[in-house]
């Protein structure tokens, strides 16, 4: 049978199978999966094929395949082991929700968010909440950031969770996909969800509470059905995605609009700082490209990851 895993404990699997039944599964032997080092060799989100086994109580199914995944989500480790968790994968959208004030959500933290979504090859999609709250001159604020980015390509969505705004255009965008929610704390993820799916009751801000009290504690991913043909993975007490390990000249390659105008550098390793006849510094003088975006380029560029590292991205 062939299924996807909803739920993992660490030594077993919850697999909704074709017939949309929930089996128990566990593994035989060793996986190994080709090129990844994680701790876990199966993650939430992965399509896997399996045996159905009668010979144990509560445990029903015997995993003995695991389908290429279009892409995965890693935790950003808490240690200093090179040991990569699989958070989830097969993710459709992630979205990041935004919060202009309350609280301030920054311009260099969405752009390292995006740079890490493009990393994994993840659709990212900006929701600006609690639009409810806003003055003119949050307004102003949020409508220049929904400039910036929707220019560049990415969808943005004006939504109030407490007050049911824009909720139906997001729904629109989940349907038949799988997501996840992630943003700082506060910025209104499990209202928003519940606002979208009231009898789901996601435990994301229990335990991403206790986790910022400095548990480092293993929590797994998991996966709800929406009732309106949608799938969302919960990954509760996430401190952050890991940035992927990128080389210097990848980094050009995750801010679209830099993307664009490489191939116009004079130099083709060019790292658009100092160099003579850049594209994009050219664009940044005549303000197609944003200052804010390239501020943020040249704080990865130059692994800033301090910043990176208390920036919290909870999921
Ligand atoms: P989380 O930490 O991201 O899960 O955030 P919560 O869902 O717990 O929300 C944090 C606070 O923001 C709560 O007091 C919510 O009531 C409030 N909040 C969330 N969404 C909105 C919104 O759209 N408008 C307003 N005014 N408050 C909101
Ligand atoms: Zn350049």
């Amino acid at each position: 049978m062939t299924g996807i895993v909803y739920k993992s404990t660490g030594s077993w699997y919850v697999v909704k199978a074709e017939d949309n039944q929930f089996y128990n599964c566990r593994i035989k032997g060793k996986f190994r999966i080709k090129g990844i080092k994680s701790t876990n060799p199966i993650a939430v989100g992965d399509v896997v094929d399996f045996d159905l086994d009668e010979t144990v109580d509560e445990v029903n199914g015997v995993i003995t395949n695991i389908h290429d995944r279009k892409n995965y989500v890693v935790r950003k480790s808490v240690n200093l082991s090179k040991q990569t968790h699989i958070l989830a994968s097969n993710v459709d959208i992630i979205f990041l929700i935004v919060t202009i004030n309350n609280p301030v959500t920054t311009t260099s933290f969405i752009d390292r968010f995006l740079v890490t979504a493009e990393a994994y090859g993840i659709e990212a999609v900006l929701l600006f909440n609690k639009i409810d709250t806003f003055d003119e001159a949050t307004t102003d604020e949020q409508l220049y950031l929904q400039y910036i980015y929707s220019k560049i390509g990415y969808k943005c969505l004006r939504v109030s969770a407490t007050e049911s705004k824009g909720l139906d255009a997001l729904k629109e965008m989940m349907v038949g996909k799988t997501s996840i929610f992630s943003g700082h704390s506060g910025v209104g993820k499990s209202t928003l969800v519940n606002a979208i799916e009231p009898t789901l009751n996601l435990k994301t801000k229990e335990i991403s509470d206790a986790h910022s009290q400095g548990q480092h504690t293993t929590t797994f991913a998991e996966m709800f059905d929406l009732s309106f043909n949608a799938k969302i993975i919960d990954t509760p007490g996430i401190r952050g995605y890991g940035m992927i390990d990128m080389d210097k000249h990848e980094i050009t390659d995750y801010f679209p609009e830099f993307f664009a105008l490489k191939e116009n550098c004079k130099f083709n390793n060019c790292l658009h700082k100092e160099e003579p006849n850049c594209a994009v510094k050219e664009a940044l003088d005549n303000d197609e490209i944003a200052w804010s975006r390239y501020n943020s380029y040249l704080k990865i560029l130059e692994g800033d990851d301090e910043h990176y590292r208390n920036d919290n991205f909870e999921a």
